[in-house]
């Protein structure tokens, strides 16, 4: 692959919600590439996101729109985005570099190997920005969402270095921090920080609406229930696809939740206060550590 500068491309963006909406807003106000091509279902949606300065322009033809672009980032739900690469494999240009922002990756890279032509799938580099929101659509896009924030990619043996390094580079020009790892650990990891917690909060806030005494309980509510329900908050077709797509590792990270919290139940029905004390003793020490972690990225050390 001959060397390749950003600037000098063309970026597409199929897919102008949160995730893409915001990387492209960012690419144009920092004039990151060439150009930035939007691509989405709607009309409405890419003449908002041009109106809103995410693009400098857009393709309603997805043929169009893909043969004139040099990096593709697909961010649509992670069953949609199968499709997508399925859709576009037939005119996809061998060299031209295919990525992604889904939250779950090893069934989207199942799917780039059965689509995709073999020179295809060596410039396809999977992601996932470690980076987002309850919000969803083209309206929740905003600038500077990456900044200090971590982009896991999720390179095979096969991948192409050079389309690892242009993917790569496009994060960090955003403000991202790139870290590889391998599809299965990216799955395992993120079951247990991200996908466990939110089934935790879809569960715990539908089961509440639904008792009879959900007025008292909702007028009640205090600081920690309000973030179960903001979490909660957020879109349901994409979690649906999550759940779908990673089911393997979220049962692993759930099943192993539940022992602890039958653990947990028993020493509350047992007033086993010596057992309750240790396990909420033991989460504040991760939650003291988890917010070094953070304030350090977010002053742009590394952690560890
Ligand atoms: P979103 O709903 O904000 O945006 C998705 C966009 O894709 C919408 O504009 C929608 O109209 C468009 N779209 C849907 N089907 C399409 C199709 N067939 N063709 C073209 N466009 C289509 O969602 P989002 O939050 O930006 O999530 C996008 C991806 O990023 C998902 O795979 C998600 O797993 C991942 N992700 C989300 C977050 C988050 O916090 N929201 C964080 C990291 C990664």
């Amino acid at each position: 692959m001959k060397t390749l500068q950003l600037k000098d491309c063309n970026l597409l963006v199929i897919g102008l919600g949160l995730i893409g909406g915001s990387l492209a807003k960012d690419c144009v106000e920092r004039k990151v590439f060439n150009k930035v091509i939007g691509y989405s279902r709607k009309s409405e949606t890419m003449a908002k996101a041009k109106e809103l300065g995410l693009i400098n322009d857009f393709e309603a033809d997805l043929e169009t729109a893909v043969s004139q672009s040099d990096v593709i980032f697909i961010s649509v739900p992670i069953l949609t985005t199968e499709k997508i690469i399925a859709a576009i494999a037939p005119y996809l240009k061998t060299e031209t570099i295919l990525t992604d922002g889904g939250s779950s990756k090893e069934s989207i890279v199942e799917s780039a190997r059965q689509f995709l032509s073999t020179t295809q799938f060596e410039n396809f580099v999977p992601g996932h920005p470690i980076a987002g929101a309850e919000n969803s659509g083209v309206h929740a896009a905003r600038a500077n969402l990456y900044q200090n924030q971590k982009i896991i990619l999720t390179p095979e043996d096969e991948t192409n270095k050079t389309a690892i390094s242009i993917v790569k580079a496009m994060w960090q020009a955003v403000g991202g921090q790139v870290d590889l790892m391998s599809p299965q650990r990216h799955d395992s990891v993120l079951a247990a920080t991200s996908h466990l917690p939110h089934l935790l909060a879809f569960n715990l806030v539908d089961s509440l609406a639904k008792n009879s005494d959900y007025k008292d309980i909702f007028n009640y509510a205090a600081g920690g229930f309000r973030d179960f329900t903001r979490i909660a908050a957020s879109d349901p077709v994409m979690w649906h696809d999550i759940f779908q797509a990673n089911q393997k590792s979220v049962l692993t990270a759930l099943d192993q939740f539940l022992s602890e919290l039958h653990r947990l139940r028993d020493a509350v029905e047992k007033s086993d206060g010596d057992y309750m004390k240790k396990v909420f003793m033991d989460a504040k020490v991760a939650r003291d550590h988890f917010s070094k972690i953070l304030e350090a990225r977010n002053s742009g050390c590394s952690e560890e």
